[in-house]
């Protein structure tokens, strides 16, 4: 039987190394490559103007790249559970393809459809692509947990062995006896919305460093593969928070959108790397991607992973609730320059890099302000291009030491980090133009200047940049008590031990959610 399948985009906006699009294309007719643009759904509520403008630019690479094909992309909005089966009647609908998401609210969704699509007869084929490895197999190589450390996860990928090889994109030959239906009006029905009718001002905007889409995506990792000795090289404590272009490969926002498949990254990286020596997991570029690989497992295999309350393996702390400081460090008003630098290049431009995001991070949570990390992972859930729902939840418990990491007397200090790399705050200056004529010497504390020195500099300490709002020597310290004391009264087996999926802790088959309810369709 000749099939009319619906592809659906989610993440994964990127035609190569897509198997579940090319699962779509065999014995099929009919394609109809469809995105769901809901801006109701919970993971989108809370998305600042520079994600859309990147989602954007990303849905109009892929309709480009599907002209090529004699095909187009037909943007529907609503929500997947009411759209679905008005489409599957419409156009007749067999088939439903799309590639395998872990995050909950994405496996909530899917089944849901998974059940509607069963209710209308149509049949239901998914892919693992979106990661390394399929992450409910590596879970259940660990007897049904996920692994809570990175040597951990390290033993367990080594024995599945190497990640797929990425399948290269269809091209008009398997597109030769498949249609796509679009009539004159398919820009008014279902062209791709404009930020406008997102209800976001474009006027807010600043220049775009990283616009969407899997052109780009290619064009950067070829960019960057083509720097032999960089990649073999690479280690990412070397690497600098605060130099003036990024020091990383900004490859982040295009993996989480899925412009650029993982596994393609993976095995370019394993092609330079081929009879050279380069350096190791965890601080070389593959090490990187296992660390992605590593949190996604958290993510699916840890309950409640993105709070505090009802985590297993997350440290319950006393944190306060204080909406002032809150605000001063997600608006940059902290009086530190150094933190009010990064949060300014993460609202300007929508990335940081790592090591920015730790020294931000500690400030708000554990190191000064003593906020919940909760409040952090929402603020940078809406301004980071790259806001992917595992990573931001579990690098945030780890730098808040809940979880992963315990070494919570070790305390970034907002003042010594960046000088280690930035001795003249050239970084502060970019970002904070009016500290641009402070000495080098003042730079990290305005405060401490005479002065004159800062009549001369045209910026006065407490008018037109604010006094620091805590003293970071006093409070750290007191922090650190209170982490303390947090840490005394855990119950001695958390954060050990991973929560097990099965109650006795055998090795078992953990069939994804989705498989469960396929097998019971057959
Ligand atoms: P590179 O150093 O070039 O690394 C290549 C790729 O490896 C990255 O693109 C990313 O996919 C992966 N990677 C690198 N570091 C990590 C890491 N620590 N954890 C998981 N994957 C990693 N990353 C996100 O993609 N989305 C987030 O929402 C996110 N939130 C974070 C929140 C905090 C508090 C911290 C400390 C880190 C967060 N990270 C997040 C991880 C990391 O900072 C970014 O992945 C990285 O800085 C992206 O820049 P890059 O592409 O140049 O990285």
């Amino acid at each position: 039987m000749a099939h009319t399948c619906i592809h659906w985009f989610r993440k994964g906006l990127r035609l190569h190394d897509n198997p579940a699009l090319v699962a779509a294309l065999r014995d099929c007719k009919e394609i109809y490559p469809v995105f769901v643009l809901d801006p109701c759904a919970p993971n989108n509520v809370n998305i600042g103007i520079n994600r859309w403008k990147f989602l954007i630019g990303a849905l109009k690479d892929l309709d480009c790249s599907l002209r090529k094909l004699n095909s187009r992309l037909f943007v529907v909005r609503g929500n997947p559970e009411e759209v679905f089966p008005k489409l599957f009647q419409k156009w007749k609908v067999t088939r439903l393809t799309y590639e395998y998401d872990t995050e909950p609210f994405s496996l909530r969704r899917d089944k849901e459809v998974v059940r509607l699509a069963e209710a209308h007869g149509v049949e239901i084929i998914y892919k693992v692509s979106h990661t390394l490895y399929n992450i409910d197999r590596i879970i259940e190589e660990n007897n049904g947990k996920a692994p809570l450390t990175y040597n951990r996860l390290q033993t367990l990928v080594s024995s599945i062995g190497p990640p797929k090889r990425p399948i290269p994109a269809p091209t008009s030959d398997d597109m030769k006896d498949v249609k796509t239906p679009c009539s004159e009006k398919h820009e008014e029905n279902y062209g791709i919305s404009t930020l406008e009718k997102l209800y976001q001002d474009p006027e807010s905007l600043t220049e775009e460093l990283f616009p969407g889409g899997e052109q780009e995506a290619m064009r950067r990792l070829d960019q960057h593969m083509e720097r032999k000795e960089w990649v073999c090289d690479f280690e990412k404590p070397q690497t600098s928070p605060n130099s003036l272009s990024p020091s990383t490969t900004v490859l982040s926002p295009y993996m989480t959108f899925g412009c650029l498949s993982v596994r393609t990254f993976w095995w370019s990286l394993t092609d330079v790397y081929q009879g050279k020596k380069h350096s190791q997991p965890p601080v070389s570029l593959h090490g990187q991607l296992l660390w992605r690989e590593f949190f996604y497992t958290a993510g699916l295999g840890i309950p409640n992973f993105d709070k505090m309350e009802g985590n297993p393996v997350c440290t319950q702390v006393d944190w306060d609730s204080n909406s002032e400081y809150l605000a001063a460090w997600a608006e940059a008003r902290t009086g530190f320059p150094f933190i009010d630098a990064i949060m300014t290049q993460l609202r300007q431009e929508g990335w940081i890099h790592h090591l920015a995001r730790h020294a931000v991070a500690c400030f708000l949570t554990r190191g000064d302000l003593w906020i919940s990390w909760e409040e952090g992972q929402r603020v940078f859930e809406e301004l980071l291009l790259d806001g992917d729902w595992s990573l931001n939840a579990g690098n945030w418990q780890w730098l808040s030491a809940s979880t992963f990491f315990h070494q919570f007397f070790r305390v970034y200090s907002p003042i010594a980090f960046g000088k280690k790399t930035d001795k003249n705050g050239d970084y502060i200056k970019k970002y904070l133009p009016h500290l641009k004529k402070y000495p080098a010497q003042y730079i990290y504390e305005p405060w401490k200047a005479p002065r004159s020195v800062q009549e001369a500099a045209g910026c006065i300490v407490g008018k037109d940049y604010p006094r620091p709002i805590v003293e970071h020597e006093v409070i750290s310290k007191k922090n650190i008590q209170r982490m303390k004391a947090a840490y005394a009264k855990r119950s001695p087996h958390s954060s050990d031990e991973s929560p097990s999926k099965n109650e006795k802790g055998r090795k078992h088959k953990a069939p994804s959610v989705l498989d469960m309810l396929i097998k019971k369709k057959k």
